[in-house]
């Protein structure tokens, strides 16, 4: 561990104080960083999975300052996620988008109405073996999630077309941005593109 940062009224978990103090030395040395501008330097814009094994940053080769990430569970093209694409061009200049899903995504191993089940009878983290999932206990919970879309898939290439599609046919979109379609290996650090996607994404004729 490097040196405390700050004082605090509260007690700092472990997790705080590690992020606390990554920040504290990455901030001593930001250099040149200062003097970038709001706009991405090389106009294009990634959507994403969150999953932790992924860094766009260093799949594509980022600096802070070179595009847009944007990321959700799954790498899905949501409500806000089209959002975001829409500022990302329309106001921040970006003229070619990413969709990036990926091997192994835990987004294929639930689904609405398993998720559902498990929030409705409690919060806790569940748990998952061959038997499928299951909640440490059955207390607290709420119905509310059935209000919510989780966005799952089963077949990883489709859903990659399938939210470039979305995207592409969107009226808020510009015809004239090219959307590509791509799965990332978990087990080679590759992207492999959905050609079907990225023919989906073509700019308008
Ligand atoms: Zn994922």
């Amino acid at each position: 561990m490097s040196e405390q940062t700050g004082q605090s009224a509260f007690p700092k978990s472990a997790i705080l104080q590690d992020v606390l103090n990554a920040n504290h030395a990455y901030s001593k040395n930001f250099g040149d960083k200062s003097k970038l501008t709001l706009p991405p330097a090389r106009q294009f814009a990634i959507l994403t999975c969150m999953d932790a094994r992924l860094d766009p940053a260093k799949y594509a080769g980022l600096s802070e300052g070179d595009a847009h990430v944007i990321r959700n569970a799954g790498g899905r093209a949501s409500d806000d996620a089209i959002r975001s694409l829409i500022i990302s061009h329309k106001l921040l200049g970006t003229k070619e988008w990413f969709v990036i899903h990926h091997t192994d995504c835990g987004m294929q191993l639930f689904t609405d109405d398993i998720i559902r089940d498990l929030l409705a009878t409690s919060l806790q983290t569940a748990t998952v073996d061959e038997n499928g999932w299951r909640n440490p206990e059955e207390t607290g919970g709420s119905d509310e999630a059935r209000y919510t879309a989780f966005l799952t898939f089963k077949n990883l290439e489709n859903s990659v077309t399938e939210d470039v599609e979305r995207i592409r046919k969107h009226p808020l979109v510009n015809p004239l941005i090219p959307i590509y379609g791509f799965v990332y290996d978990v087990k080679s650090g590759s992207l492999i593109e959905v050609t079907e996607a990225t023919e989906a994404g073509k700019i308008a004729a």
